[in-house]
């Protein structure tokens, strides 16, 4: 049976921090042409509503990966199940995330884009769990710090369900 979603950050403030962060991208990578990076599934909102906030010359490409399976709790175990197409070498990338946990998907998408010699790597995330994080990430461009609780909406899913509300709400 669905569990009643709970709202958390409404869409209203969603919309307000991805401008916040599109005037931020745009201030830094004024004619870098950057390629923004996202990881699928729980990015593809923010990433669209992003682009078209940034208003300048950019590249956007995709990497799949896959840590949870149908469960609420990380295996820790990640597999790569696509990787982005785009040359990187000399680009200035910029990650795009739905949300940081504990950090390990993060450092293991950092690490396997660092080895093909980005110009830059900067990260940006539309939310954060800073009580459950393992490894210390810094996040360049963030929406919101959230509570340890299970998130789902705007994108971001629940065993594939969810993703289409727009509002951040939680589980419990
Ligand atoms: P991490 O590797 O940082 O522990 O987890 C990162 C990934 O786990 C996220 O990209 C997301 O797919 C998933 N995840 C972590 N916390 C949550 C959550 O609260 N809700 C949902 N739906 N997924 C989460």
């Amino acid at each position: 049976m669905s569990k009643k979603p709970v709202v958390l950050i409404k869409h209203d403030e969603i919309t307000t921090a991805v401008d916040r962060i599109a005037d931020e991208i745009r201030r830094d990578y004024r004619y870098k042409n950057p390629l923004l990076i996202g990881i699928l599934k729980g990015s593809f909102i923010f990433m669209a509503d992003l682009v078209r906030r940034i208003k300048m010359p950019l590249e956007v490409d995709f990497i799949r990966v896959s840590s949870y399976g149908s469960n609420t709790e990380s295996s820790g175990k990640i597999k790569v199940v696509s990787r982005p197409s785009s040359r990187i070498k000399n680009r200035h990338v910029i990650i795009v995330e739905d949300i940081i946990d504990t950090g390990l998907t993060t450092k293991y998408v950092i690490d396997l884009l660092i080895e093909k010699h980005p110009a830059s790597l900067k990260l940006c995330a539309l939310t954060e769990k800073p009580a459950r994080r393992k490894l210390d990430i810094h996040v360049d461009y963030l929406g919101f710090s959230v509570p340890d609780k299970f998130i789902v909406g705007y994108g971001i899913d629940w065993d594939e369900k969810y993703r289409y509300l727009p509002d951040i709400c939680y589980i419990e």
